[in-house]
């Protein structure tokens, strides 16, 4: 016991009391995700540097993303046609030569990159005019006395950490130092024996100093593959738990289907159900009609009909005599929701409401009202979840969006009432043979089907150097009165260089490009209000052209938009690109979707857009997706509407998570409240992480 609270106390402490920290740069390393001594231990490096020369130019090809230590072997700098300065070094392995090019750095560049000393440098391969070339890498120098600090000064390998402005990596590598200098003693193992001896791992001390101390780089992949299960293994053992006590416990309601409603809404349709639809259907009322409790994923891709599912469901909650409800993420999303439903219940007298947070005119009533029963259907905000708002009876309630809600939230409204039958919509394609998997304790119904005649979006992919044309042909699009979208990519480790770019190319677009046009710019750092104040005014029409980075509302409709440019298109992954790519082609028109790509590109970043201009199925484009990220893929990029790990990557690491899953599922059938005692480290685990449970499982 004694040895727990030791634990507390000191490799939970926050880092600002590691010696040469502080506050300030505590508050700065929160970005990185670092906030307790722990913390900085499993900040885990993007790459190691090799202090030896490795002598690897000759094999490189274009495309190739490679890592190398070698010399600089000459400089050059020069002032190119446009006035602006341009770097080059040339760098040598004693073999063969390779050219870094910088066409834009920082004055103190020239300085600091002399002839004869060593550099590591990253980054893609591309060639001009027939040499080999990288621009804007990454690098280092590597000489021994750029390490002040005695422990790294003489290490064959050393790791890169992502950084933010505040630190550098010779910072951060104190840091990581220092922490288990007069810490890891304190590490504790967090997997039971039987799991450690069962797989080969090594203790939890031993691998997280590996992680950042290893000399031997290419065995860190075997390291790192503790770590993943480990992340996996936790949020499956809640997922299991929960799925126990959900099954052994929880009675739910059984609906009768009586139809008079459903027919209705039948009859009324202007268009027929697709099959996918009434498949799904029938999947949902045979769980309705069940007495256990829905707990349901639907996934569909954009466009898929997923609302008028739902409706179908809610319409056999409130034939029933019980009341139903949708929770969307934003204001915007509800409206929508709220309009369309209104739109299709036209001629089916029910009482439905638009319940929104905060204090508004008419907010009393509503609750009066939902409190008695006499609102059938509740379309809100997160507000339907809050404690002042009591239903006289919820039988079902439906969560758009899910990804956005967290693990609470979620269970706050699976605790109303009566336990409401519950399901929750997705967007995200994820192949189907993970999507089990990923969504834990889920039973999980697609719509892989779209209505017919839906026109589907064209996609062209053009390079950078011809942005003016596509300026010129989406001018036209504007001329007849449509609307367009501009997307930049969020750029790792700097959403600072993000916010620039996009705000660059806002002030570019507005006041050269489409100046007749009324431009705006949306993007992370504005507030929540801000943000759907401009979604609102692009909806309405008052905006022309929405340039944002990637925070555009994935649900809202705006079937007057037809043009969406998605800048370096080669940075995003597919799952995202089909995203965006699915804000437009909402209405009649022909819309078309733009892809940037920026030189250098890499073989797989051809091969993501390559698999966009040919597909629009986002279940086929999951799956392209899954195959083009190799094992190793460090680089992989972020899924929207994918739960984020901090170790393992869902798509990359799926072999791992069934492996985990496999044994999370049998430790709890046998013993779900781990009383046996090779079980409690489990269960210690769970308790000192619990503040963690929300990041564990934020789906
Ligand atoms: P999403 O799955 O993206 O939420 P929606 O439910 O908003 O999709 O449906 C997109 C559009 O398709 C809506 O305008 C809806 O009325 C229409 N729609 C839904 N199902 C069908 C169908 N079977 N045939 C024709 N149109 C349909
Ligand atoms: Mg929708």
């Amino acid at each position: 016991m004694a040895g727990s609270n030791e634990y507390e106390k000191n490799i939970l402490m926050p880092v600002k009391f590691l010696r040469g920290i502080g506050e300030y740069r505590a508050r700065a390393l929160t970005r990185l995700g670092v906030q307790s001594i722990l913390d900085l231990m499993e900040l885990f490096p993007k790459a190691y540097i090799q202090r030896q020369m490795n002598t690897q130019i000759l094999n490189m090809n274009p495309g190739d993303r490679i890592a190398i230590t070698a010399m600089i072997s000459w400089k050059d700098i020069r002032v190119t046609a446009s006035n602006r300065n341009q770097l080059n070094i040339g760098i040598s392995d004693g073999r063969a030569m390779l050219v870094c090019t910088w066409f834009k750095y920082p004055k103190s560049y020239e300085e600091l990159l002399t002839q004869g000393s060593t550099i590591w440098v990253s980054g893609i391969v591309s060639e001009f005019n027939g040499q080999l070339q990288l621009i804007h890498p990454d690098f280092e120098l590597i000489d021994n006395d750029s390490t002040d600090d005695s422990f790294w000064k003489d290490r064959p390998v050393l790791p890169v950490y992502p950084l933010t402005a505040t630190f550098s990596q010779n910072m951060i590598r104190k840091y990581v130092y220092n922490a288990f200098w007069l810490f890891a003693t304190y590490i504790e193992e967090n997997l039971p024996p039987q799991l450690l001896a069962k797989h080969q791992f090594p203790n939890r001390k031993d691998a997280l100093q590996m992680m950042h101390f290893t000399t031997h780089p290419e065995q860190i992949e075997s390291i790192r593959y503790r770590f993943v299960y480990e992340e996996l293994f936790y949020t499956q053992i809640l997922w299991a738990r929960h799925r126990h006590f959900h099954i052994t416990q929880t009675i739910g309601i059984s609906f009768e289907n009586k139809k008079h409603l459903t027919t209705q809404l039948f009859q009324s349709l202007a268009f027929t159900l697709t099959n996918a639809q009434k498949r799904v259907i029938r999947e949902i009322f045979a769980d309705m009609t069940s007495d256990r409790q829905m707990s349901r994923l639907l996934q569909g891709d954009v466009g898929s009909g997923k609302t008028i599912v739902t409706l179908f469901a809610m319409l056999l909650a409130v034939e029933n005599g019980y009341q139903a409800a949708l929770m969307a993420p934003t204001e915007i999303l509800a409206e929508q929701h709220f309009g369309s439903i209104s739109r299709l219940l036209e001629n089916i007298p029910l009482k439905i409401c638009l319940l929104k947070g905060g204090a508004y005119k008419g907010k009393a009533q509503q609750k009066e009202e939902i409190a008695a029963g006499e609102i059938n259907i509740v379309i809100g905000t997160h507000a339907i979840i809050q404690a002042d708002i009591r239903f006289a009876r919820l039988g079902f309630a439906a969560v758009d969006e899910q990804h956005r809600f967290g693990v609470e939230q979620r269970a706050k409204l699976a605790r109303k009432d009566e336990h409401p039958d519950l399901l929750y919509l997705s967007a995200t394609p994820i192949p189907r043979s993970l999507s089990m998997t990923v969504y834990g304790d889920l039973e999980v119904s697609v719509l892989d089907e779209l209505p017919p005649n839906r026109k589907p979006v064209l996609t062209k992919i053009r390079s950078n150097a011809k942005i003016d044309l596509v300026f010129a042909e989406t001018r036209k699009e504007l001329a007849k009165g449509r609307q367009v979208y501009i997307v930049c990519p969020l750029i790792e480790e700097s959403d600072k260089i993000d916010l620039i770019d996009a705000q660059r190319l806002y002030a570019h677009v507005s006041q050269k490009v489409f100046t007749t046009s009324r431009c705006a710019i949306l993007h992370g750092k504005m507030k929540n209000a801000e943000k759907e104040e401009i979604m609102h005014a692009f909806k309405d029409g008052e905006i022309h052209v929405l340039v944002s980075t990637t925070v555009i509302e994935v649900g809202v409709d705006v079937p007057n938009a037809t043009v969406m440019i998605i800048e370096h298109a080669e940075r995003f992954g597919l799952a995202q690109m089909h995203q965006l790519r699915g804000r437009v082609g909402r209405g009649a028109e022909q819309s078309i979707c733009y892809l940037i790509e920026h030189f250098p590109i890499s073989e797989v970043g051809r091969q993501r857009l390559a698999t966009m201009a040919d597909s629009n199925d986002g279940f086929l484009i999951a799956e392209k997706d899954l195959e083009l990220r190799g094992p190793g893929d460090f680089f992989g990029t972020e899924q929207s509407g994918m739960p984020q790990f901090r170790f393992a990557n869902i798509m990359r690491d799926q072999a791992v998570l069934q492996i985990a899953r496999n044994d999370a599922f049998e430790i709890i059938a046998v013993d779900p409240e781990f009383v046996m005692p090779e079980n409690a480290i489990i269960k210690r685990t769970i308790t000192q992480q619990l503040h963690k449970k929300e990041e564990l499982i934020q789906y």
